[in-house]
């Protein structure tokens, strides 16, 4: 990180201003900061970017004016930026299933390409946070907590859009993470219906890190392109076979709109 000389006055002050504010501005864009995250207090906020606290203000009001920075109870947060996509989208979905197979034809082509990227480009840091992220998927599987599994999930997605270092797909994909987290628990309830499911997944998962741990761009991107089309797949049986029983059950019901009397029907089932 960066560090800034304490400031002097005059023009040498404005473009530590500057400096300071485009210094904030690129935590944002790289992602360091997150939209919601609490800044530091001021005080030491101005200690780790060695800058006078005046300095600070007048950056973060740069920043502020810009709206990536916004005022709370608690001090200062990243602004909700790019997650202004997420609830309509996520209402649409639910209320579309068609929505959901263009949002997993979407997936195939940005996690193969982030998982190239990420086993061409991944660095230690980057390693570490991804083995965090199988470690925790295996922890979850094995106490079989459905929950903690799901967000084992996502979060490794989001490590290897991390590790992929290109900041478009991490924060598009970011910005679509809560539709990816609500969207893959939903999912994993219906997929988990099915036994087989659970390990394929998990298998599927660690054939994807493991290809960007060894740099194998090409079987990372195969393994995840393969694991976005093995769950579409699935969800799509899974949703089959639920029409099929709703058609049954409404069947056996008369469709509620029969003429048969209750007596009549309760004979009949
Ligand atoms: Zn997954």
């Amino acid at each position: 990180m960066e560090k800034f000389k304490a400031d002097g006055g005059g023009s040498k002050e404005d473009s530590v201003v500057e400096r300071t504010a485009r210094h904030l501005e690129e935590l944002v864009l790289e992602g360091s900061l997150a939209p919601g995250d609490l800044l530091l207090p001021e005080r030491e906020l101005a200690i780790r970017l060695s800058v006078s606290r005046p300095t600070l203000r007048l950056a973060i009001k740069i920043i502020e004016d810009r709206g990536l920075i916004r005022s709370v109870p608690e001090g200062r947060i990243v602004a909700p930026i790019g997650r202004a996509i997420t609830d309509p989208l996520m209402e649409l979905m639910s209320a579309h299933g068609m929505v959901v197979d263009d949002y997993l034809e979407f997936r195939y082509t940005t996690e193969r390409m982030a998982a190239e990227l990420a086993a061409r480009r991944a660095n230690d840091v980057d390693r570490a946070q991804l083995k965090r992220c199988i470690d925790a998927i295996d922890a979850a599987h094995e106490r079989g907590v459905e929950q903690d599994e799901a967000d084992a999930d996502v979060d490794l997605h989001i490590a290897v859009y991390e590790a992929s270092h290109n900041l478009v797909v991490l924060h598009v994909m970011r910005a679509l993470s809560g539709m990816l987290r609500t969207g893959i628990i939903e999912n994993r309830g219906k997929l988990f219906q099915r036994p087989q499911t659970r390990d394929a997944l998990r298998a599927q998962h660690r054939a994807i890190y493991e290809a960007i741990e060894r740099g194998d761009a090409e079987a990372a991107g195969e393994a995840a392109e393969a694991h976005v089309r093995y769950t579409h797949d699935a969800l799509r049986e899974v949703n089959a076979a639920e029409a099929r029983l709703h058609v049954s059950l409404r069947r056996s019901r008369g469709g509620r709109v029969s003429t048969k009397s209750f007596d009549e029907k309760n004979g009949s089932n």
